[in-house]
């Protein structure tokens, strides 16, 4: 398996190189870093549009960056993202610890994982961070890495607004995603190329288009264990991107149904933040409402977040 491993690391690597000629490179690889070097700095404005009432800035610790050996990822809060500041070919380069350590799944309190897939766009995904920052509530945008270089500022914002970002490959295209292990994770890394350019950092979690469960072989779990990602399906959906397209309280309705008289304590619910969403906009206020008169807390994805079946 080791053999085969680093096989698929030198392709990966010869991939991303071709994608990322102009990466920096420079950082210490002996700190342990406590915070990000990040260059958006959370002091610095986003590039959207200020309320007119001041809102805290957010602090550089509104979420967890990976130590280099990877030792401080067992966490038991479920509302703070974790990224790491490498690339994984970066983590081979440097004899970085790629593969996970074994994490103990966060369950100490009932706990909904909004997520929202395949965007950002500037249309859908700004209105619904407008509602998560109304209401309070921190979710988990697992975006396209074309998407992510189209809308940089979106994903701006999701950031520096202390939501969890996930990886949901470069294109989404089916056909090419699962022609093979190698082409998924060619996209995988890819994005995370995307998102580390704007961001600085880049996620471990990732959702693969059409769910895992029904896409992947062995092959496809053996690489993202290998390579040090955790993959979140859901337990949970609005349907939003079926279609039937149904409405608002259609969509409230399904959800309250996939979870039925007995809901779990762990629930992730897919929704989706592309540009034709407008009814996931409508139904997500009284959504978060009905959850939290159920008395669930809102987290965020992380690699400690318990598997949904
Ligand atoms: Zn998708």
């Amino acid at each position: 398996m080791k053999k085969f491993f680093y096989l698929v690391l030198m392709v990966l690597l010869t991939a991303s190189l071709i994608g990322c000629g102009q990466e920096e490179k420079s950082g210490d690889v002996n700190q342990i870093p406590t915070e990000v070097a990040n260059p958006q700095s959370p002091d610095n404005p986003t590039d959207e549009p200020q309320p007119s009432e001041p809102t805290p800035a957010q602090p550089d610790k509104d979420y967890i960056l990976a130590a280099d050996d990877l030792s401080n990822l067992q966490l038991d809060d479920p509302t703070k993202p974790v990224y790491d500041k490498y690339i994984i070919w970066e983590r081979q380069e440097k004899g970085l610890p790629i593969t996970l350590p074994d994490l103990e799944p966060y369950e100490a309190e009932s706990t909904i994982y909004l997520t929202f897939d395949d965007g950002p766009d500037d249309k859908v995904t700004p209105q619904i961070l407008d509602i998560l920052k109304a209401e309070g509530v921190k979710a988990t945008f697992y975006v396209c890495g074309n998407m992510v270089d189209t809308y940089p500022d979106v994903l701006k914002r999701i950031f520096n607004e202390g939501h969890a970002i996930g990886n949901h490959s470069y294109n989404h295209r089916y056909d090419q995603l699962y022609s093979s292990p190698w082409s998924f994770m060619e996209q995988i890394i890819q994005t995370d190329n995307a998102i580390k350019n704007v961001i600085g950092v880049r996620p471990f979690i990732i959702r693969a288009p059409g769910g895992a469960g029904g896409m992947f072989s062995a092959n496809y779990w053996a690489m993202i264990d290998e390579c040090g990602y955790v993959e979140h399906d859901w337990n949970a959906l609005t349907e939003d991107a079926t279609p039937s397209k149904p409405n608002a309280s259609q969509q409230i309705n399904n959800v309250l149904r996939n979870l039925g008289d007995n809901p779990p304590r762990s629930v992730i619910i897919l929704m989706h933040c592309n540009s034709d969403k407008t009814e996931t906009v409508k139904a997500l206020p009284e959504l978060i409402k009905f959850l939290r008169d159920w008395g669930y807390k809102f987290g965020v994805v992380t690699p400690m977040t318990p598997q949904p079946w």
